[in-house]
């Protein structure tokens, strides 16, 4: 298991990318996103973000706006978003970036019945998912809870589409998540990535792990007894040291304290 942090779009990238690398992170998952992060920014200051990425030896993972729709109801609204999505797939593959996460529809459902929705997307993942290979990227789809796609909605997606799915806890967790358990029993074996943050069960706060009521340690284990992957910690706080207070707790939780304690050692050697 390896643990990594996902930028603010709201910060430069290469300060997001120095922040993580000293907090000891495994790797950077890179939302491309508005303001700080689009792709003709990331373009543009693509040498300086590689430099930044190399110096603390970060793979990439990419993520896309959770706002960009897959089923949009206007068929031009949906081509300008698709092209969209094809230029933020270039920019994150010219960093390296070997995975794509996208969401389900975020739109409310009463905007169009729901099995056109349902129907819109599968027809709209799939051409994602063509235009994601075409750039070198696994394309998944993360979970965002039963309004948008239902565990139902996802068994006829996977039927008709072979790709799999980044699994977000505190999505699962939340009122209208279906639950991680139910999750974890249906798509274990479609799971490529794990977005991890708290919440109380109830709205997506994305909290620091343990500052909710989603019983982590039931999680860990669980996660524990198939996934051996990426782990992004999606911790949104103000205050960045949660991050570094989530992956301690992570790091405790998979490996226990004394296991954890050595790790330190190794990444900050006492000087002698
Ligand atoms: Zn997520």
């Amino acid at each position: 298991m390896i643990i990594g942090a996902m930028n603010s779009p709201k910060n430069s990238l290469v300060g997001e990318i120095n922040l993580f690398g000293e907090m000891g992170f495994d790797y950077f998952e890179l939302t491309v996103e508005a303001p700080a992060a689009t792709p003709e920014k990331i373009l543009k200051d693509r040498k300086v973000i590689l430099d930044a990425l190399h110096s603390y030896n970060f793979g990439v993972l990419s993520h896309y706006p959770w706002y960009f729709s897959v089923a949009h109801p206007y068929e031009n609204v949906q081509k300008s978003i698709n092209e969209e999505f094809g230029r933020a797939f270039a920019a994150a593959a010219s960093l390296g970036a070997k995975k794509a996460t996208i969401h389900t529809e975020w739109m409310p459902p009463g905007i169009q019945e729901r099995p056109v929705m349902v129907a819109k997307t599968i027809e709209n993942v799939k051409k994602l998912h063509k235009s994601a290979s075409e750039h070198g990227l696994e394309l998944l789809i993360e979970n965002f809870g039963h309004s948008s796609f239902s565990i139902k909605d996802f068994k006829v997606l996977f039927s008709e589409l072979g790709i799999s799915m980044t699994f977000d806890v505190g999505h699962a967790a939340k009122h209208d998540g279906e639950g991680v358990d139910n999750y974890l029993q249906e798509f274990r074996k479609r799971i490529r990535h794990v977005h991890l943050h708290d919440n109380n069960k109830k709205e997506d706060q994305h909290l620091p792990l343990g500052a909710g009521r989603i019983d982590m340690a039931h999680v860990v284990k669980e996660l524990k007894s198939f996934y051996d992957g990426t782990i992004t910690l999606e911790v949104h706080s103000e205050d960045r040291h949660y991050l570094k207070a989530s992956r301690d707790k992570l790091e405790i939780l998979w490996y226990g304290k004394e296991h954890h304690e050595r790790n330190k050692e190794y990444l900050f050697p006492e000087k002698k």
